[in-house]
C-alpha cells in the first residue's frame, strides 16, 4: 500500500514536542518531505536524531522576517501545519494587556504570517491543505483560567473559515484541529505549577468522560487525514479530537 503522504511536503511549527513532533513523525513515515521549525534547539536535534529524514529549521514564529524568508528557502507546501500555542492561565482580570497581546501574536498572529507567506505557492500549485491547531476550548467550549486562551483559540477558529471560505475554488482546504486535554510536556509544566502535580492531573482527567488524557499520536492522526487526500471534500472544519469532553 502507497504511503499516504507520499510525494508531498509539510511544514510544521512548534515541531519540537507534542503533539508537533509526533506529527512530523507521523507526516514522515508516511512519506511527505517535513520541515520542521521550533525555537527550541535541543528539541530539534531530538526530532532529527529520531528521523534523519525530516529538515528541522530554528523558526520564531513571532518574527515576521524569518517567517517570509523560511517560506522563500523551502518552495512551497503541500501542507503546513500551524501547530504553535500557548496557554495564559487565568481569568479576565489576570490577563493584562500585555498577557494579551502575546497570547494573540503567538497563537494566531502567528498563523497569519504562515498562512500569508505560504499561500501564493499553493495558489501556484492549485493545491494545499493548511491546518491550524485551534483547540475545544475556545468558541467551541468555556474552561475556567482559559480567557485569553480561548479568545484565540476561538479566532483561529475563525481565520480557519475564512481563508477556506476565500479559496474553496482554488484548490487549498483550510482546516482546524480542537483537541480536547492531551499528554505533552507543557501540560505537565501546567500541572507542576500548581504545586500538586498528582491533583492537577487527576482534575484534567476529570474532566476527559474516557476517563483519560489524550496521545499526541491521536492528535496527529487527525492532522495526518487532513493532510492527505483522503480529507479532499473537507474544508472550514473545526475538528474535534476531544474524548467525549464536549458531548
Ligand atoms: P507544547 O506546548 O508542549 O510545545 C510547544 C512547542 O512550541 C515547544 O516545542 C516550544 O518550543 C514551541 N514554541 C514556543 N514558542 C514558540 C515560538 N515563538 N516559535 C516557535 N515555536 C515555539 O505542545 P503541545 O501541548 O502539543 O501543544 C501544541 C498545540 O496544541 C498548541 O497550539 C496547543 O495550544 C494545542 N493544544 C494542546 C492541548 C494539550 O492538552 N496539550 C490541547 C488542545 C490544544
Amino acid at each position: 500500500m502507497s504511503r499516504r503522504l507520499e510525494g508531498k511536503t509539510a511544514f510544521i511549527t512548534a515541531a519540537g514536542q507534542g503533539i508537533g513532533r509526533a506529527t512530523a513523525l507521523s507526516f514522515s513515515r508516511e512519506g511527505a518531505k517535513v520541515w520542521a521549525t521550533d525555537i527550541n534547539e535541543a528539541a530539534l536535534e531530538s526530532l532529527r536524531a529520531a528521523d534523519p529524514l525530516i529538515q528541522t529549521r530554528l523558526l520564531d514564529v513571532r518574527d515576521s522576517k524569518a517567517i517570509e524568508e523560511i517560506a522563500v528557502k523551502t518552495g512551497p507546501m503541500d501542507v503546513l501545519f500551524n501547530c504553535v500555542g500557548y496557554v495564559h492561565q487565568g481569568s479576565i482580570l489576570d490577563c493584562t494587556e500585555d498577557n494579551w497581546n502575546f497570547s494573540f501574536d503567538l497563537n494566531v498572529t502567528s498563523m497569519y504570517r504562515t498562512c500569508r507567506s505560504y499561500l501564493p505557492g499553493m495558489l501556484a500549485n492549485g493545491r494545499g491543505s493548511i491546518i491550524n491547531m485551534s483547540s475545544i476550548v475556545s468558541s467551541l467550549k468555556g474552561a475556567p483560567s482559559r480567557f485569553a486562551y480561548a479568545s484565540t483559540k476561538a479566532a483561529v477558529i475563525g481565520l480557519t473559515k475564512a481563508i477556506a471560505a476565500d479559496f474553496v475554488t482554488k484548490g487549498i482546504r483550510c482546516n482546524a484541529i480542537c483537541p480536547g486535554t492531551v499528554e505533552t510536556p507543557s501540560l505537565g509544566d501546567r500541572m507542576a505549577s500548581t504545586g500538586n502535580a498528582e491533583t492537577a492531573r487527576a482534575n484534567f482527567i476529570a474532566r476527559q468522560p474516557m476517563g483519560r488524557l489524550g496521545t499526541p499520536e491521536e492528535i496527529a492522526s487527525a492532522a495526518l487525514y487532513l493532510a492527505s487526500d483522503e480529507s479532499n471534500f473537507t474544508t472550514g472544519q473545526a475538528f474535534i479530537v476531544d474524548g467525549g469532553w464536549s458531548i
